[in-house]
């Protein structure tokens, strides 16, 4: 069974998507952090943002891998072609040339394809921003998270201090969101839209634990065993 979670940044997608995935005993895999991870290795190569040959390469022969605990659906780590990258991609520098790097369709290309043979091994909770539309149209269940943007910035800042990495200032936070997902939005490959038979939940008001019931239990209505 394949759950998609799509939506904007800071909805609550990854608590939300492990969550599930615990509860399930489903895998989990953070799209997200893939593109992170080319972004990182552009930076890293000095490759110029708008070179989409050069960035489809790099997506192409630097596959992302996870590693896990046992027993833990969540990855302990993100690695790039075996460099653990896990916090050099939650920083802000990469937060704000991410999205140059996803508008790409050669890197969409190539991440779709490791996408698709990495949840070919099992059950698997996705989260993104096209898994529904385009990664995995036929999804057994699929969710688009989202909440207000001030909601969305304040779990944002939360997150970047509980990790020590990223911006904890509330006012910039808020402005590098609304910016990822206006270029998110706007891209012409795989934008960030929501799929016409996805469940729409804004989780602005309501606790994370009622978001995750309302996903199991759309996973039991499509035959989920847990
Ligand atoms: O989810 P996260 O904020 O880590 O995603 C980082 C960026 O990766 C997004 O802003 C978006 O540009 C890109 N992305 C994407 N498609 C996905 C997942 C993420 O374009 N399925």
């Amino acid at each position: 069974m394949i759950i998609a979670i799509d939506g904007p940044s800071g909805a609550g997608k990854s608590t939300v998507a492990k969550a599930v995935a615990k509860r399930l005993g489903f895998n989990c895999l953070d799209t997200g952090a893939m593109f992170r991870a080319v972004a990182w290795q552009a930076l890293e190569d000095g490759a110029s943002l708008d070179d989409a040959e050069a960035l489809g390469a790099i997506a192409r022969t630097h596959p992302v891998s996870f590693t896990h605990e046992p027993g833990d659906p969540s990855p302990a780590q993100v690695l790039m072609d075996g460099m653990d990258v896990t916090s050099a991609i939650r920083t802000a520098r990469i937060d704000r040339s991410v999205s140059a790097v996803s508008a790409h369709p050669s890197v969409r290309a190539a991440l779709l394809d490791q996408q698709r043979r990495i949840a070919s091994e099992g059950d698997y909770v996705i989260e993104g921003r096209d898994i529904g539309t385009v990664v995995f149209p036929n999804a057994d269940v699929k969710v688009f998270l989202t909440a207000s943007d001030e909601a969305r910035a304040r779990r944002r800042a939360a997150q970047n201090e509980a990790r020590g990495i990223g911006s904890t200032d509330l006012a910039e936070v808020l402005v590098d969101i609304r910016m990822r997902d206006e270029a998110d939005e706007s891209r012409a490959a795989a934008p960030l839209v929501q799929a016409d038979d996805a469940v729409a939940v804004d989780s602005s008001d309501i606790f994370v634990d009622e978001v995750i019931d309302r996903i199991c239990a759309l996973a039991a209505e499509r035959g989920s065993k847990a």
